[in-house]
């Protein structure tokens, strides 16, 4: 059954504690408190930024124990993401409040550097989400990702400012307490940066096979050269092609196999550079690394009544489920799949024979560019209602996947009962 996991309010908790600690331990003597009232509510900003980005960059340095605390790593990124955007509102905050003292002193070009700089990553990283800026501005995600490495420098310059500019909480129990929080903020993004493409477990894989699938599409067959990467169906995987040049960057890739089989598939659709050069030129025999897995997206976790919805190549952790299933599923599952043309639906004849062989497993195709989008309201009516009793599973463009979140919300479906697994990581 779904558990709900503590990492996300053991955070807020870190920052509502830098609040408390502050009214407990900063206390300004009446005759002063007007004059600093300004300052005192911008260091509280300031401070919980600090901490909120500390562990925004705890999450992103891809420690395996963590992901249990947060349904995943993708969920992790998600966290990071928000932690981020509340951090640089709260630093506004604090650059709009805190009072300029006139002194010349270093601490104060540290504390632009650091505010200039954060606020443009998170520019950088909405960027997409933004018609206007997006059109301005092109930023592959490879040249995004070099961007936001530097998350952690301006970090370091935003607690080099704090030491500077003699504020209020210096030798104090919320002033250290933010300091110890910041320095294991640095120490992830030390191990991120430095150490981890040392130290993270990867297992190395040959190229068997490369399939075509349609124009855009190739299976992936990959041979373990000692030991198969550990992975349940449905989890993905990190994958670096070391014979590549062209392809040693490591991108996420559900696995499309069963943890059965001998070989790793992986089904990967051309939607950026490196996975058009990939579609277009990788060879047997090349020798890839494999990170993983990763990811808590699991249907057995689910209730006895189940949707699984797939958005184009959102398809993949499905595969691996019904490629997984021994005899009948455990589950009553109505599988809905999205997509454009007859051209895009590959699987569609496997999961047909999977769902021939066992009843309670019905399977639904929907060919936008002919009948136009699938919506929830097509598949309350195909499962004949009743769905706030359902689990549901989504997997595919994260629009589609908001929009029918928020949909079978509004039909009664607990939040607690929709899961899915995002494909993007910015
Ligand atoms: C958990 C997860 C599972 C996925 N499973 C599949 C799958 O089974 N089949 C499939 O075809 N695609 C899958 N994807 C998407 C796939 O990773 C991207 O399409 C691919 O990385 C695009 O890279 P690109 O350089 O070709 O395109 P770009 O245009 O550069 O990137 C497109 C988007 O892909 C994501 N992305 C790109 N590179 C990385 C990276 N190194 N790390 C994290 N995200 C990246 C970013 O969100 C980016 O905005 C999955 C993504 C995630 C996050």
């Amino acid at each position: 059954m779904h558990r709900r996991q503590p990492g996300n309010p053991a955070i807020a908790a870190l920052a509502l504690l830098n609040v408390v600690l502050w009214l407990v331990f900063v206390t300004l003597p009446d005759d002063v408190a007007s004059l600093y009232a300004f300052q005192y509510a911008a260091e509280v900003c300031s401070s919980t930024a600090v901490i909120l980005i500390a562990m925004a960059l705890v999450l992103s340095a891809r420690l395996r124990f963590l992901e249990r605390h947060f349904g995943g790593l993708d969920k992790m990124y998600q966290t990071h993401k928000h932690l981020a955007v509340l951090a640089f509102v709260l630093l506004a905050v604090h650059f709009v409040t805190i009072p300029d003292s006139g002194l010349l002193i270093v601490g104060k070009p540290l504390g632009m550097l650091a505010l200039v700089g954060l606020v443009g990553l998170a520019l950088l990283t909405v960027a997409p989400r933004l018609p206007l800026i997006s059109r301005l501005l092109h930023l592959p995600y490879h040249r995004w990702r070099i961007t936001h490495k530097l998350l952690g420098l301006f970090f370091v310059a935003g607690v080099a400012h704090y030491l500077h500019v003699g504020a209020l909480s210096t030798g104090t129990v919320p002033g250290r307490y933010m300091l110890l929080l910041a320095v294991v903020g640095i120490a992830a993004y030390a191990y991120k940066q430095l150490l981890a493409r040392f130290l993270e477990p990867y297992r190395p894989h040959v190229v068997e096979q490369v399939k075509r699938l349609n124009g855009t599409t190739v299976e992936v067959c990959l041979r373990p050269s000692d030991r198969k990467v550990d992975f349940k169906a449905g989890q993905f995987v990190f994958v670096r092609f070391t014979g590549d040049r062209h392809l040693h960057e490591a991108h996420p890739f559900t696995v499309s196999s069963s943890p059965r089989e001998e070989l790793v598939r992986l089904t990967i659709k051309a939607s950026g550079d490196w996975t058009r050069y990939l579609v277009r030129n990788l060879k047997p025999d090349t020798a890839a690394a494999v990170y993983g897995g990763f990811g808590m997206f699991d249907y057995k976790a689910g209730g006895r009544d189940q949707l699984w919805i797939a958005g184009g190549i959102g398809v993949t952790p499905f595969l691996s489920w019904i490629r997984e299933l021994d005899g009948r599923p455990g589950v009553n599952v109505d599988f809905f799949w999205a997509v454009r043309g007859a051209e895009d639906a590959v699987f569609l004849d496997e999961f047909r024979a999977v769902a021939e062989k066992h009843d309670n497993l019905h399977v639904f195709v929907r060919y936008g560019a002919q009948d136009g989008n699938l919506s929830v309201d097509q598949i309350d009516e195909t499962v004949g209602g009743n769905l706030a009793q359902k689990h549901i599973y989504m997997c595919g463009p994260i629009r589609m996947m908001e929009a029918f979140a928020a949909r079978f919300r509004r039909l009664g479906v607990p939040a607690a009962q929709i899961h899915y697994e995002e494909f993007n990581f910015r």
